[in-house]
This record gives C-alpha cells, sequence and structure tokens, in this order.
C-alpha cells in the first residue's frame, strides 16, 4: 500500500481547492435551503405559539457549533500559520460570544426583562452587532489569501509555536473583549439605542437597519465569490453565508416580529448555517484520521520489509553479513554467559571462478541460490543460522553445539551441496559443484572473540581447500 502525503487528500479544507464534488454538494445544500426559504416566506408572519424552550434551545446549540468550528479553525490555524485562518477562527468566536451573549440578556431567559437591567432594545442591538459582524469577519478572510502549501509542513519550532499560541490567544482575548464591551453599552447604554423593537414587533425603523445587515452579509457573499480559485473552505462558508441570508429574510425582514413561523425557521436556518462548516471540517477530520491509521499501517510494514532487506541478501534469501556480525557477538556472548559451547562453519563455493567464466554469471547466481538452498535446509534448529558470508562464501552459526556437532552439519553441507548434482564442468575435482567447510569451536572459558573465532574457521577452510577441496576440516 502506498500513502503519497502530498496527494490533495491530505489538504485541508482551507488548502484544498474546491473540485467539481464539493461544489455539487455546496450547491445541493443551497438550493434544498432556498427551496424551503420559498415555501416558508408566504407564511412567514403568521403567529404561532410562543415556545419559551426554543430561544435555550437555539442559543445553546448556537453556542457549541460555533465553540467547535472555531477550536477547529484555530487547530488548522495553528498548523497552516494562515491569517485567513485565524480571522475566520476569530469570526466563529466571535458569533459563540456574541450568542451567549444574546441569550444572557434575552428577556424571559434569566430573568424577565432581560439580565443586568437589559432593556427592550438591548436584544435587538445585540442581534444587530452580531449579524453584522459575522459578515465583516468573513469579508476580512477574504482580504487574506489561503496559504496554499503542501500538506507536508516541517515541525514548527519552540520560537514559531509561541508565535502561533500568541496570535491565538490575541484574536481570541480581542474577540472576547469586543463582545464584552458592545454588550455592556447594549445594556448600560440603553438611551442612546434607537428603537428597533415594539413589543415583539420589529419597528419600521428597526426594518431599515435589519435590510442594511441584510446589504452587508451581501457583501460578505459577494466578496467571498470573488476570491478566486475557491477552496473548499470557501465553497462551504458561501454555502453558510447563503443560509444566513434565508435565516435574516425570514427572521428579521419578512416577518412581523419574534415568534411568528418567519422568526422560527429564520432561526433553524441559523442553526443550519452554524451546523455546516463544523460538520464538513469534522467529515474532514475523519478523513484524516483514517488516513492516519492507513499510514501507520504502511509504515509498519514498510519498516518491517526494511529490517527484513537490511538483513537479508537479496540474491540468496538468506540473512547477510550485517545479520552474520551481529548475530555472532550476540551468540558469543549468550555462550560465554552460560558456559556453552558455539561452532561456527565456513563454507566455500570450489572453483566457481571456472564456473561463472563457463556459464555465465546468471548460471552462476542460479547456482548460488541452489547452494543457499542446500546450506539452508541443514539448519534444524531454531537458533542455527545460515548467512551468506559474501561472493560464494557462506557461514553457519550453530549456538549450543560442540565441535564434533558442527562437523556432522558441515559434513551434511557438503552432502547436500552434492545431491544437488549441478553439473561444472570445469571443475578439477569432479563433474558437480562442491562445496569445501572448515569448523571452528568456542570454548566458553577461553576468552575467544568473534574474529578468533572466523579466523579459526577460515584457516580450516584454507586447509579444506589446500588438501584438494570437497572435503570439511575441523579445527
Ligand atoms: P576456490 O575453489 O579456491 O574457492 O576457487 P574459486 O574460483 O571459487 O575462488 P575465487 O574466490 O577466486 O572465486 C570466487 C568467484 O565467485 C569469483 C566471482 O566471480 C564469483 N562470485 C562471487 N559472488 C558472486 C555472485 O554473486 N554471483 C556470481 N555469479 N558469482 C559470484
Ligand atoms: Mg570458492
Ligand atoms: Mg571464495
Amino acid at each position: 500500500m502506498q500513502v503519497d502525503l502530498t496527494t490533495e487528500s491530505w489538504a485541508f479544507l482551507s488548502t484544498k481547492p474546491a473540485g467539481r464534488r464539493e461544489n455539487r454538494y455546496a450547491l445541493i445544500a443551497v438550493l434544498v435551503s432556498a427551496l424551503f426559504f420559498f415555501c416558508a416566506v408566504p407564511f412567514a408572519r403568521t403567529p404561532l405559539a410562543q415556545f419559551p424552550a426554543f430561544i435555550p434551545i437555539y442559543v445553546s446549540w448556537l453556542v457549541i457549533c460555533d465553540l467547535i468550528t472555531a477550536a477547529l479553525l484555530f487547530g488548522q490555524f495553528s498548523v497552516l500559520r494562515s491569517k485567513a485562518l485565524l480571522i475566520m477562527a476569530g469570526g466563529y468566536l466571535f458569533t459563540a460570544s456574541i450568542t451567549a451573549a444574546y441569550a444572557v440578556i434575552f428577556p424571559g431567559l434569566f430573568a424577565p426583562p432581560g439580565l443586568m437591567g437589559a432593556g427592550p432594545q438591548t436584544t435587538s442591538a445585540m442581534y444587530m452587532f452580531w449579524h453584522v459582524g459575522f459578515p465583516l469577519f468573513i469579508m476580512a478572510y477574504t482580504r487574506f489569501q489561503a496559504k496554499r502549501a503542501t500538506p507536508v509542513l516541517p515541525l514548527p519550532s519552540p520560537a514559531a509555536r509561541q508565535k502561533t499560541r500568541a496570535a491565538i490567544l490575541r484574536t481570541a482575548g480581542g474577540v472576547l473583549a469586543l463582545v464584552l464591551a458592545y454588550t455592556v453599552f447594549a445594556v448600560g447604554g440603553q438611551a442612546y439605542l434607537p428603537e428597533f423593537l415594539n413589543g415583539n414587533r420589529t419597528t419600521d425603523l428597526g426594518h431599515l437597519a435589519l435590510l442594511g445587515v441584510w446589504a452587508f452579509s451581501w457583501l460578505a457573499l459577494f466578496m467571498l465569490w470573488r476570491r478566486k480559485p475557491h477552496t473548499v473552505l470557501d465553497v462551504w462558508l458561501m454555502v453558510v453565508m447563503c443560509v444566513w441570508l434565508f435565516d435574516i429574510a425570514l427572521a428579521a425582514l419578512l416577518n412581523t416580529g419574534r415568534y411568528d413561523l418567519g422568526w422560527y425557521v429564520g432561526r433553524i436556518y441559523g442553526l443550519l448555517a452554524a451546523s455546516f462548516l463544523l460538520i464538513v471540517l469534522l467529515i474532514e477530520d475523519g478523513k484524516h484520521y483514517a488516513q492516519l491509521v492507513q499510514l501507520s499501517a504502511a509504515l509498519s510494514a514498510a519498516n518491517k520489509q526494511l529490517t527484513h532487506l537490511s538483513r537479508h541478501d537479496g540474491l540468496t534469501e538468506l540473512a547477510n553479513r550485517r545479520f552474520f556480525d551481529e548475530y555472532l557477538s550476540e551468540q558469543i556472548a549468550v555462550a560465554k554467559r552460560y558456559n556453552r559451547t558455539l561452532a561456527l562453519i565456513m563454507c566455500d563455493v570450489d572453483q566457481f571462478k571456472a564456473y561463472n567464466d563457463h556459464y555465465g554469471h546468471q548460471i552462476g547466481d542460479a547456482c548460488l541460490r541452489q547452494v543457499a538452498a542446500a546450506i539452508q535446509s541443514c539448519c534444524k534448529r531454531p537458533a542455527d543460522k545460515a548467512v551468506r558470508y559474501g561472493g560464494e562464501e557462506f557461514a553457519l552459526i550453530l549456538p549450543d553445539t560442540d565441535l564434533a556437532g558442527g562437523a556432522r552439519i558441515a559434513e551434511a553441507v557438503r552432502e547436500a551441496v552434492s545431491h544437488q548434482h549441478i553439473p561444472h564442468e570445469r571443475s578439477s575435482i569432479g563433474s558437480h559443484v562442491s562445496t569445501s567447510c572448515g569448523v571452528a569451536m568456542l570454548m566458553p572459558q577461553a576468552d575467544m572473540t568473534a574474529q578468533q573465532l572466523i579466523g579459526a574457521a577460515d584457516a580450516c577452510l584454507y586447509q579444506a581447500k589446500n588438501l584438494g577441496r570437497n572435503r570439511v576440516v575441523c579445527a
């Protein structure tokens, strides 16, 4: 399995260009919202029952959704460090906090006229600020290019991380201070607030102000549209703005006041607007998580393969020289610790240069593979290891084996190779490929090193060659 980190599936919403699929989903969301909107318009002024639990449900939903969205966007900012993302995260924190403040002062929710001495105009003033503020954040967002960086980002230095954290804290602090200051003004400055609401009904002045607020949202939508090429985040923010426009139209412009059909349906649009981006962000997170799991599985498989490659010989599939060095010193240490013997066989193909010269290197390779298989077949115990020492030389490490045992295995190796009956026309010893072996043993009491043991086995091998090849010599 191959996972390419630079593929666009790893990109974030804010860096991934919107494809046909994203555009289609977004369009469907807008069309369905528009359909319900036009169905609701003729009944917008129909008064409905006052359902007091509606506002707390609505507000809690909005606050939770917007807070999570803000947290996810701040999270993306901390990775991508794009100003646009920081602003959008700030925008969502703004709606979350102003909605919370709106709930606190909403009449009848915590206290009959609204908490902290909020007057009849306070909620309207809060609503206006809320619905102007969010489009303003969107407009600011469109002024900054989202970073179209590769998804594989270098790990930030501690200083950069500190800077990112400071930027998040500054933004969050600024937004909260702004909302708090405005709330204090809307509550305390009753006298300066124009009359937007008369009882539960919106005044003409209120409608005019709401029209201005609505125009602001159109402008934000237009600016999002103009910012091309669209990222997936841009597309979903456009959906949010469309639903947001339906919300204001129904709940503030086309209806008469609180608790009529337009007001209720508009608020439901508000909930949709808050949920859309969150759902898309959560789906993205899920995808990234699934990809991480796949990547981690692919990585561990690749690691296993790399470990195998680093310790095995590509031609014969036997263990290689690196493994030999490690395993031999390990087993020598074990043998010394537990006072056990260890036998080492060095094995060399006889007159292999002549074989290669006569049959060619490819047949030579095939011969080496056959010899390796024959040698491997002589390793009966799990701790016995056959390795390709180099060229046409092989070695067998036989832990817990004495010299006689080593000699027996070496003889078995020599016979196994002979029994393969690999023709060798240029051999001066016989008509088939043969091997010579030297066997040495580690005496646990003697302070013998790996080099000395190899040297001893090698000396025996040299002797076997001198004695006419195709034989075993023991130290
Ligand atoms: P001796 O009986 O004394 O061992 O004679 P030899 O010809 O086997 O000894 P020498 O060390 O001179 O030759 C070894 C040859 O093994 C030389 C080289 O061409 C061949 N050889 C080493 N590694 C490979 C390999 O991976 N593939 C092939 N085809 N040949 C190899
Ligand atoms: Mg040889
Ligand atoms: Mg050799």
